[in-house]
């Protein structure tokens, strides 16, 4: 028997499209909701439009 790595996953906030978990995610996991910086960033961006237009 052969033991499957099962690692979790979430759906990213901005772009929509799964994302596994990684090593450096680690101690933070809970609170990963980007799949990656960019989209971190685009999400404060759109925010930061929205808050803004009249
Ligand atoms: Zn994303």
């Amino acid at each position: 028997m052969t033991k499957k790595e099962h690692l979790p996953e979430k759906i990213c906030l901005v772009c929509h499209r799964p994302f596994k978990w990684r090593k450096k995610w680690q101690k933070i996991w809970d609170n990963v909701k980007y799949c990656s910086e960019r989209c971190r960033r685009t999400r404060r961006t759109k925010l930061f439009i929205e808050e803004t237009s009249p």
